[in-house]
């Protein structure tokens, strides 16, 4: 039976390190980093991310900014907003939360915000050094993924150097930046996608498995080596088949959690697993972001 790898503890571990190097940064300079969250409509999903994270920011000392925007914003307010945060000395990171309401480009709106203070790492400055290698400001949720994926392989001493890497999914905020990400720790990666023959065989060679998909349940027991370490990226909202629960819908991942929790070294669960590494990535990404424009030093947690 697998171990499950329980991602509400490690993210609080990484919000804990982040808390200590706000302290850090106060009693050394005098400052306090600043995290500016921009809100477009009233998508109830992303409602509840937003107070999760200004929550999370103030618990870890640093200062939360919400914008909240109409659905119906015109792009030219909407930009010169994210103009003004840039300008703005005192916000050391931006974050747009997507998905923006139709009708707004979610490519050309993240291409105005400062790459210095690009914390959701979805620019193409930081898109561009996370590919050539290069030190910037990493997407969280495929970073979350990378911690978990070793943090899992510590209990058992080992690291990520050699291991056989394969995702699923090649979108531009996870799957590809994962594969870079993993590819930095000496994984060998395949990106598999809707297109990839086979996807069951690919599944079963890997030693970390990845599923960023979209798709309830879609990899199932048997696309998991034996001993495997499976991140299950995946949030879906499916019908609660529980007669016991009141809940009329439950989360589930990309992964048949059931199945493969028998055949999986360590697994991670949904909720709980990667959702929550997300936020605590966010919040480094920004003390990161507010040291990186000062020339300062991040202190260290420990
Ligand atoms: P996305 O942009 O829709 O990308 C999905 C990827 O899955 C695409 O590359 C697609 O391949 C591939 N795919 C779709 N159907 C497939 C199939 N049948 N077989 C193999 N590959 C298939 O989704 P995303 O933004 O990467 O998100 C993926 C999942 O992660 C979603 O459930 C999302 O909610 C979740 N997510 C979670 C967090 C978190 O904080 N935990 C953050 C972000 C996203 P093609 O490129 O060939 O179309």
């Amino acid at each position: 039976m697998a171990a499950i790898i329980d991602g509400k503890t490690i993210a609080a571990d990484v919000r804990a390190d982040v808390g200590v190097a706000v302290a850090a940064l106060q009693k050394n300079y005098n400052y306090t980093p600043t995290l500016a969250v921009v809100l477009v409509g009233e998508d109830p999903a992303s409602q509840v991310y937003v107070r999760s994270k200004h929550k999370f920011t103030r618990e870890a000392g640093m200062h939360s900014l919400e914008h909240k925007l109409p659905m119906d914003v015109d792009e030219k307010s909407l930009i010169g907003l994210i103009h003004s945060l840039n300008d703005d000395e005192a916000v050391d990171g931006i974050l747009v939360q997507l998905p923006l309401p139709q009708g707004l480009d979610s490519d050309k709106i993240i291409g105005e915000i400062d790459p210095l203070k690009d914390v959701d790492g979805l620019t193409e400055i930081s898109a561009g050094r996370l590919s050539l290698g290069r030190p910037g400001l990493r997407p969280c949720t495929p970073e979350g993924s990378v911690i978990l994926a070793k943090s899992a392989l510590a209990t058992r001493g080992e690291t990520l150097e050699g291991k056989h890497c394969v995702i699923v999914g090649r979108s531009i905020l996870v799957g590809k930046p994962a594969a870079f990400l993993f590819l930095e720790q000496n994984c060998t990666v395949t990106i598999a996608h809707s297109r990839t023959q086979d996807l069951a065989a690919v599944c079963r060679s890997a030693d970390i498995l990845v599923a960023a998909v979209g798709r309830p349940l879609m990899v199932k027991g048997d696309w998991v080596k034996e001993g495997a370490i499976v991140i299950d990226v995946g949030i879906n909202r499916v019908p609660n088949d529980n007669p016991k629960s009141k809940r009329k819908t439950k989360l589930v991942g990309d992964v048949d959690f059931e199945q493969a929790v028998s055949r999986a070294a360590a697994i991670t669960p949904v909720p709980g697993g990667v959702g929550p590494m997300t936020i605590a990535c966010l919040l480094r990404n920004t003390v990161r972001a507010a040291c990186a424009r000062r020339g300062w030093t991040v202190p260290a947690a420990k």
